[in-house]
């Protein structure tokens, strides 16, 4: 028997309290459930909870899931794409996706631009940042975020750019953690005037729910906190 109704309903109360303790309303803070690697029967048990927003992060997984689902009857998800966008998934992805968190670079924007089928309409997607400033992790960096959001915005009219999405160092060090998150932020904030659209700053995990909500978070990614811990072993 899993858990998922009762742990969805925590992960909601710890989300109004860390936003209370920073005098955010809870409304502010939405909840991405992070079902990679979980069968579509979990996802089914978390849309019963009520979630409607679920993030992927393996192009050719996820869009079984989702063709299996809509086939279900279930067509009112929205999918959200948070895994790295490799030149050879950007079609699958843009054909199944409905926002799009992992944009780092302009020839991966000007693929999923040409291959989104019209009748879909626009897309939307975040431009992921590398605040951790690992060399592993994807993302552009902060100095060059800005040049790439004028670049998509003047070259890619399938996509609208709604917010910036980050992923802090895996460290127990939280005031790292915050800084890194601060500095998504505050780039948020100076991208937000001259682009309107961008509104949402997609930060914060099962571990770093609490700093991310202190930092402006619109958006947290659950994964482990909701389904358990994932079992890698198709993945690789
Ligand atoms: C897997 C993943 C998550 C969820 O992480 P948990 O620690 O399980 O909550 C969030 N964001 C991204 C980009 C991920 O790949």
């Amino acid at each position: 028997m899993s858990n998922i109704s009762e742990n969805i309903k925590q992960i909601k109360e710890q989300i109004k309290k860390f936003a209370t303790n920073v005098k955010r309303p809870q409304e502010s803070v939405s909840l991405l459930a992070v079902s990679k690697t979980k069968p579509i029967s979990q996802i089914i048990e978390a849309y019963e909870e009520g979630q409607r927003q679920f993030g992927e992060s393996y192009a050719v997984e996820a869009c079984d899931k989702i063709k299996q689902l809509k086939a279900m009857g279930y067509n009112d998800i929205k999918w959200h794409f948070i895994g790295p966008c490799q030149s050879n998934k950007t079609k699958l992805i843009a054909e199944h996706f409905d926002v799009i968190q992992s944009i780092d670079r302009l020839k991966i924007a000007e693929r999923i631009n040409n291959q989104r089928p019209q009748e879909l309409g626009t897309v939307e997607i975040m431009i992921q940042v590398n605040i951790s400033n690992e060399a592993q992790k994807s993302g552009v960096s902060i100095s060059d975020t800005p040049e790439l959001i004028a670049q998509i915005t003047e070259k890619c009219p399938m996509l609208k750019i709604i917010g910036l999405m980050g992923i802090a160092e895996d460290t127990t060090d939280t005031s790292k953690i915050t800084a890194q998150f601060q500095a998504l932020q505050n780039l948020k904030n100076e991208l937000s005037f001259k682009y309107p659209d961008i509104t949402q700053l997609s930060m914060g995990m099962t571990n770093d729910m609490q700093e991310a909500i202190s930092a402006g978070s619109t958006m947290v990614r659950i994964g482990t906190a909701i389904f358990g811990a994932r079992d890698y072993s198709k993945h690789i």
